[in-house]
């Protein structure tokens, strides 16, 4: 006989719980239309362009698209949601959404803010985590150069030691405030300096535990090895290896690139492949769980109820603090809340930033949930089921 499954995600109560019936039917609206291709390239180039005529449609997204996935404009004024998600086992990773600032006085800005969301995490069980992208403290420019072993001018290389500070005052300020720290990866063409940079602050930082995170994105057929690899460097140096596990997004982007110039996809062939390398990925890291951590940074069902089994597998308890979910805000409630209710360690990203530097993370996301083969987003359908659901007991 089968063993009854360990965890159900299909418990809309538990998954909307936090949301109330106005906030639960203006997330069917936004997910209604976006859903529909045509009404979805609408809407997002109107907003376009709108911003770009500088026409006040700003309170307009604030308090639709904005409000649904994003925690606020700063870090303070995500406070509310950082409690209302902390009440149900859920915590926050504040992920500061600016994207494009590139001049080194935006990278120092966001070193700052950086900085800022460590020290909101101190200390406060509801900030499990924090997080930065080193695009947000390096031109993407001099990272591709850098791996291409381009020699440096004078000035691209004290940039780059610069990239190096910023780097090191982030992972030492988590280090001595015991906050662990997420190393968002990126495009394969700038991500070996992101790597070697991480893999510098494990060493001097994950000596006692895991505070630096490297992201793996499993839909690259190189990440099975470097993972193996990461995990034979921790041993040998002795020190904890961090391991966020994703599949990967910026799949078009990279098999462009590669046909455009040339060279063997970097990225899987198939979804199946991709699949079959992330579940492969969460064994290696529970196999190895002695010395690694890992978050399965995904809203991929199967995976995270995979994780679980792996857990029981190994007789881990649910709460064992070197296991992670993690899911974006606003998106797979049902896993979230059903896994935090189980007494699994959950974290949502909740992005904050001024409404017009968060606008590219929210057209991403629309156009992420917008349908292309005509049928309703595994969004929308849990939004509807929870809405029939409120209804039928009233
Ligand atoms: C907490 C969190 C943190 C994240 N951090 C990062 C990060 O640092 N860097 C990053 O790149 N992404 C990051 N992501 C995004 C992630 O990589 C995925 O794009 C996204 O989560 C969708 O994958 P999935 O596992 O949730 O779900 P699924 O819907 O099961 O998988 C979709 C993914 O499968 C892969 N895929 C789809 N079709 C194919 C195909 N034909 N061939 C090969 N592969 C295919 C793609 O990666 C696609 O995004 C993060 C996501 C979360 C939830």
């Amino acid at each position: 006989m089968e063993a009854e499954p360990k965890i159900s995600f299909e418990d809309t109560a538990v998954a909307f719980s936090y949301k109330s019936d106005a906030a639960l039917k203006k997330a069917n609206f936004i997910f209604s239309l976006v859903n529909h291709p045509w009404i979805s390239a609408l809407a997002t180039g109107s907003v376009k362009l709108a911003l770009k005529l500088r026409l006040p449609v700003e309170g307009l997204i604030r308090s639709t698209v904005f409000d649904h996935f994003c925690g606020g404009i700063s870090i303070d004024n995500c406070d509310e949601e950082i409690e209302t998600l902390g009440k149900y086992g859920v915590g926050t990773i504040l992920d500061y959404s600016v994207e494009g600032e590139n001049s080194e006085h935006g990278f120092d800005q966001t070193l700052e803010e950086t900085l800022r969301t460590i020290d909101k995490a101190k200390g406060n069980v509801n900030i499990p985590f924090s997080v930065f992208k080193v695009t947000g403290l390096a031109s993407a420019t001099l990272l591709e150069k850098v791996q291409q072993k381009v020699t440096l001018t004078n000035d691209e290389q004290k940039a780059f030691d610069r990239v190096r500070v910023r780097i090191d005052r982030i992972c030492a300020r988590a280090h001595a405030s015991n906050v662990p720290v997420l190393v968002d990866a990126e495009e394969t063409w700038i991500q070996d300096p992101i790597d070697a940079l991480a893999y510098e602050a494990m060493a001097t930082y994950n000596q006692q535990r895991a505070i630096v995170f490297n992201t793996f994105q499993l839909y690259r057929t190189a990440s099975m090895k470097n993972l193996r690899e990461a995990h034979h460097n921790a041993t040998m140096h002795n020190y904890y290896l961090g391991a966020k596990l994703v599949r990967g997004a910026y799949m078009e982007k990279e098999r462009e690139r590669a046909q455009q110039l040339g060279y063997e996809s970097p990225i899987h062939v198939d979804k199946e492949a991709t699949d079959q390398d992330f579940n492969r990925a969460l064994a290696f890291c529970i196999d190895n769980k002695q010395r690694v951590s890992v978050m399965c940074g995904s809203h991929n069902e199967y995976s995270n109820y995979y994780l679980t089994v792996l857990m029981e597998k190994h007789s881990m308890k649910n709460s064992d603090e070197r296991v992670w979910f993690a899911q974006l805000y606003g998106m797979s409630d049902n896993i979230s809340f059903n896994l935090a209710k189980a007494g699994y360690r959950v974290a949502k990203y909740v992005p904050y930033g001024p409404v017009k530097s968060v606008m590219p993370y929210l057209l991403r996301r629309a156009d992420e949930n917008t349908s292309v083969a005509g049928q309703s987003s595994r969004e929308l359908l849990l939004i509807r089921k929870e809405l029939t659901r409120r209804r039928s007991v009233e």
